[in-house]
């Protein structure tokens, strides 16, 4: 890795935010628009419809309006930090916002687009050989559960002092095939996440998932000097940001703890940490399992992405404020 911080301005977070549109339900309460999408693609406004605040004007790498398609999100929010995997280089793509802002929706479109780029870039790089293997995981209440294999319970994480990170233990990889093999499996896990979904109606809400992707590859012709490297990809659909803070939306200390959400009050920790350039001090990863987990796959010489997600209705204009504050300062 390269000292000195050039590196780390080039390599730092992309931050964008994606207004889903008006939902049907919010249309049906008379629900109203509060936030306006400037032209530029760049900053978002709050129109204040009652008058009741000042307008405000947020500004981000890239703001997607509601009618932005997910290939377009995929080409300009995600897809560099996807295929910086295919070259050696850890990579991670979240989507952070409250419930029902559009996280799963998003992240399903930028996993469909992400496979399609891959399997391509594999075609047209005859010259290497890749093997894709995908493994895919849940931390719900701080217990990890394996997607691909959820008999196995709940699993332990432990230290690998040989590769500095953190492996879960018994986590199934599959070697995959093809996209479309890639695809099928995708879809398990997402039938295994809805396990347990109706007896807690708000486990989605309280649970991250992670699909992983490892891409090793090498160069087939050995000149002398083969090139050969391990990269992982890992597609992240967070847990409700409403559960990213200690204090409910109209600011008061929220009684019951089990509210919060440590995964989730970690990683803004680490990513508020990292995006303040800080490369030496204490970097909280171990205070939680999501950020043991994906430690090697942030900061240092990994690329990152966050797809901040937000509904645009007055009705929730106070967790859409806590979003796009959360935005701003992983900038
Ligand atoms: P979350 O995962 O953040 O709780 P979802 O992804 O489940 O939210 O989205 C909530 C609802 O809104 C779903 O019915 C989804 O299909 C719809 N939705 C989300 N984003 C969009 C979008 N950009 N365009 C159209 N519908 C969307
Ligand atoms: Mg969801």
């Amino acid at each position: 890795s390269t000292p000195g911080g050039s590196k780390f301005r080039e390599e730092k977070i992309l931050v964008t935010v994606r207004m889903r549109p008006l939902s049907r339900k919010e249309q049906a309460m008379y629900d109203l628009i509060a936030w306006d999408c400037v032209d530029d693609e760049h900053s978002i406004v709050f129109n204040n419809p009652n008058h009741e605040r000042p307008a405000t004007t947020y500004t981000f790498d890239k703001v997607f309006s509601p009618t932005c398609s997910t290939q377009k999100v995929y080409e300009e929010g995600a897809k560099d930090v996807a295929l910086s995997a295919l070259t050696g280089i850890n990579a991670t793509i979240f989507a952070y916002g409250q419930t029902s802002s559009g996280k799963t929706y998003t992240m399903r479109g930028i996993t469909e687009n992400a496979i399609k780029d891959i399997y391509e870039h594999i075609r047209n790089h005859q010259e290497r050989d890749f093997v894709v293997r995908v493994s895919a995981l849940e931390i719900y209440n701080e217990t990890v559960v394996d997607l691909l294999n959820r008999e196995s319970g709940s699993l332990r994480l432990l230290d690998d002092h040989e590769k500095k990170g953190t492996v879960v233990e018994k986590l199934v990889e599959e070697v995959v095939k093809d996209g479309q093999h890639l695809q099928h499996l995708i879809r398990i896990c997402e039938a295994q996440r809805q396990v347990g979904e109706t007896a807690l109606n708000d486990k989605s809400s309280r649970s991250h998932q992670i699909i992983r992707l490892n891409v090793q590859s090498s160069l087939r012709e050995s000149s002398g000097c083969v090139k050969s490297f391990i990269a992982s990809l890992n597609l992240v659909d967070l847990a409700g940001s409403e559960r990213a803070s200690q204090t409910n939306a109209d600011g008061t200390r929220l009684k019951e703890g089990s509210h919060i959400n440590r995964s989730l009050l970690t990683l803004t920790k680490v990513i508020r940490k990292l995006s303040e350039g800080k490369r030496s001090g204490h970097i909280p990863y171990r205070d939680s399992k999501l950020t043991r987990i994906l430690q090697s796959s942030l900061g240092g010489n990994a690329r990152t992405a966050i797809i901040c997600t937000m509904s645009p209705a007055l009705s929730h204009v106070e967790q859409t404020r806590n979003t796009l504050s959360f935005a701003t300062s992983a900038k």
